[in-house]
């Protein structure tokens, strides 16, 4: 058997640091398709180094997947496709390579990927639905907000409507949504901050499902680091961080404003960039979320501290 820290290794020499992926891949064999990401949002220091390329020849790919197998026999269970949005490939190779790693390994359950929205909608339900047949079985997507006016400014090239619709084509096929979104992204004016929550809220409500399947929602909390362009922004005053008590009432926002009704749509804030850790179901935990959020808007101690914010 590996070690927890040899699990947490389960790389094979394919990929180009610095290497990202979400903190539930943890212990998911990581296998590279593409390096860095096709866009630049301004709040994101992930791939900056990288020039976005997809790996054009399939045969290496699959040569790291069998030789994965090699060095760890049936203990790979996950399959985590890099880098940045490795969803941008064409589906019939996704799904190719998505076969090609259930007949290798196993013991594999899950197949996952970054995703950018509009690699999302640009394919079509059959090619999706043909990807989750084949095991693919999660996509995170970082929809950061539901404030087109937000979204524009970063630069991430998507609107509400096109995030709302990409979640809807990926419940229909059968592949799980997982959203990320930056509480702090739109600054510090009380308005411009307020209807980040309200529009994110909005978004939350138009992405359920219409069917009982779990969906996830995971709000981070943004760091502005050296190197983006929002760095620059804040360097010269355009952009103005928020407080951590902003944060926290963006927050509270955004959960007030999300449906009752919300079905096992499942929360996590636990993330280390946040001031309150959260973890439960949004529509039938909403009161309790919001309780924790006042108290810690009313009493600063009970915000995870800096030190603790990985900051
Ligand atoms: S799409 Fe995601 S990974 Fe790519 S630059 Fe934007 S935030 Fe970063």
């Amino acid at each position: 058997m590996l070690s927890t820290e040899e699990l947490m290794n389960y790389v094979v020499g394919n990929l180009v640091e610095p290497v990202f992926r979400p903190p539930s891949e943890w212990d998911a064999l990581l296998i590279a398709i593409t390096t860095g990401c096709t866009r630049k949002c301004t709040f994101c220091p992930m791939y900056r180094t990288k020039t976005f390329s997809i790996r054009k020849d399939v045969g290496d790919i699959k040569k790291d997947i069998k030789r994965a197998y090699d060095l760890y026999g049936n203990q790979v269970s996950k399959i985590f496709f890099e880098d940045g949005n490795a969803f941008v490939v064409k589906s019939d190779l996704l799904s190719e390579l998505t076969k090609y790693s259930y007949k290798i390994h196993p013991n594999l359950k899950k197949v996952s990927a970054y995703a950018h929205v509009k690699d999302i909608i640009s394919k079509s339900d059959d090619d999706l639905k043909e990807l989750a047949e084949n095991g693919f079985t999660m996509v995170y997507v970082g929809v950061e907000s539901g404030d087109d006016e937000v979204l524009k400014a970063c630069k991430k090239g998507t609107t509400q409507d096109e995030i709302a619709l990409a979640a809807q084509k990926c419940h229909q096929a059968g592949i799980s949504w997982s959203s990320i979104f930056l509480l702090g992204l739109a600054g510090n004016d009380p308005e411009k901050s307020r209807k980040h929550a309200i529009e994110s809220a909005k978004l939350i409500n138009r992405m359920a499902p219409s069917t009982p399947i779990n969906w996830y929602v995971s709000p981070l909390t943004l760091r502005v680091t050296g190197g983006t362009e929002l760095w620059a922004q804040k360097s010269s005053g355009e952009f103005k961080p928020c407080s951590s008590t902003q944060i926290l009432e963006e927050l509270y926002t955004m959960i007030e404003y999300t449906s009752e009704d919300l079905q096992k749509c499942i929360f996590n804030s636990n993330h280390a960039s946040n001031y309150v850790g959260l973890k439960g179901e949004l529509g039938k935990d909403k009161k309790k979320f919001l309780e924790l959020i006042q108290a810690s808007i009313e009493n600063p101690s009970l915000r995870r501290p800096d030190y603790l914010r990985g900051l």
